[in-house]
């Protein structure tokens, strides 16, 4: 399969028609990157609880978070969902929470809706590896409830260090949860989308898109996904951050 049937195949999983063919895009160059592979073992030294969550190098945090017990979560999770990827890519994807795949195999957005935010970046260029992508919450809500402010206030410092040790250019908020929660708002998503936000102490602009599980449930706003997709590779081009 070329790479122009692959991308059309992403479309039509948005929903999108193509009228217009483009020229082949410019070859991408991709700096060598260190993957962080969904779950490994690591030989870290445990962590006090002292410690703070925002001085943690990789391992550490990893090896923290997969112990945390700050909230109710830890007693009904199977295990905590890290974060995947690469961890000096430019681009960095938030969703809500782990679902039940995502709780049982331990790694993000793996689930049907995993399939479709897999199809959202790539129909972007983005092929799933290129970019790092967490969560919220490292733990499932049993029965997919939405998550607690409390369990929020507590998990989301993990997102913070996360969202430092990789300074991504760009941040793609998928839903309310992810978007409401990054951006310290109750602002509803409809409002959130086509706008260029900032996120933490780097100033990091974020795109507000509709999560991929509503997509499933509403497929008549994949047409909008879409438009905030383009919008987010074109704000990406404009603020000049290639690498
Ligand atoms: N939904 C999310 O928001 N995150 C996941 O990891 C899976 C489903």
């Amino acid at each position: 399969m070329t790479d122009e049937q692959r991308r059309a195949r992403y479309l039509d999983a948005l929903g999108i028609e193509q009228w217009v063919r483009r020229a082949a895009s410019a070859e991408r160059v991709t700096a060598s990157r260190t993957v962080v592979p969904a779950a490994v073992g690591q030989s870290v030294a445990s962590i006090t609880e002292g410690e703070k969550v925002d001085k943690l190098d990789w391992p550490a945090l990893r090896s923290c978070v997969s112990e945390c017990r700050r909230c109710s979560l830890h007693q009904t999770r199977t295990q905590t969902v890290f974060g995947v990827g690469d961890t000096a890519a430019h681009w960095m994807v938030v969703g809500e929470a782990p679902g039940s795949e995502e709780d049982r195999q331990g790694e993000p957005f793996v689930g049907a809706a995993g399939q479709l935010l897999t199809a959202m970046l790539a129909a972007i260029d983005l092929p799933r590896e290129s970019v790092f992508i967490a969560n919220i919450l490292k733990c499932r809500p049993p029965d997919n409830r939405d998550p607690k402010p409390e369990e929020v206030a507590e998990c989301l410092p993990y997102l913070h260090r996360q969202v430092s040790l990789v300074q991504p250019r760009i941040i793609l908020a998928f839903g309310r949860v992810a978007a409401q929660n990054l951006l310290g708002t109750d602002t509803p998503l409809g409002k959130l989308r086509g706008a260029v936000h900032r996120f933490g102490a780097l100033n990091t602009p974020v795109i507000v898109t509709y999560h991929p599980a509503y997509l499933l449930r509403s497929p008549g706003e994949k047409r909008k996904a879409w438009e905030d997709l383009k919008f987010a590779r074109q704000t990406y081009s404009e603020l000049h951050v290639e690498a």
